[in-house]
């Protein structure tokens, strides 16, 4: 686990103004952080750090790509991943209660003794947040769904099933009661 340190910026030693760091998260970093997480994303992460007297401005551009799956027939899909977050990250004497008193999620506190700001949850955070919630595949260019005929076929015959069983309890139900 000794790559975490890659994740961590020294900021103490940046002149004040604009500074840009690059990461390439592979799906062993997203491994490291939930175990059961998505193992089909390939992210890049453009940071720019603003360093100010006081503060810093954090901005994350989210570029890649993650496999997932169609909601509608389970196709393997694979989605660019395209997002933009900002941070503004404070120095101040108490950054504990400062954190828990403040109610904008952008804005973080840490320790005007801190030299060091660790960043990996962040990427981590926001990649996740870059990936689409809806998935399903898209049309050809005649407008036909490339979703697959096959499965969808089979998903709505199992739906057909389903309601017939649920429909003969019923009935079996009734009998039962008619017979009593
Ligand atoms: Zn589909």
């Amino acid at each position: 686990m000794g790559s975490m340190r890659t994740f961590e910026i020294a900021f103490v030693g940046l002149k004040p103004g604009v500074h840009e760091f690059d990461y390439e998260l592979d799906a062993q970093f997203f491994k490291d952080k939930a175990p059961d997480s998505n193992d089909g994303i390939a992210a890049n992460v453009k940071l720019s750090l603003d360093k100010n007297n006081g503060f810093m401005l954090l901005r994350f551009l989210v570029g890649g790509s993650a496999e997932v799956n169609c909601d509608r027939c389970g196709n393997q899909l694979n989605v660019d991943l395209w997002d933009e977050f900002n941070m503004v990250v404070k120095l101040t004497e108490d950054p504990q209660k400062a954190n828990e008193e403040e109610e904008d999620a952008d804005i973080f506190y840490i320790a005007k003794s801190e030299s060091h700001i660790e960043i990996s949850d962040w990427l981590y955070e926001f990649v996740m947040l870059s990936i689409p919630m809806q998935h399903i595949c898209g049309n050809d260019k005649d407008g036909q769904s490339l979703c697959n005929e096959q499965v969808l076929k089979k998903l709505k015959a199992m739906q057909v099933n389903r309601d017939e069983q649920q429909e003969n309890s019923i009935w079996k139900g009734l009998e039962r009661f008619k017979n009593n």
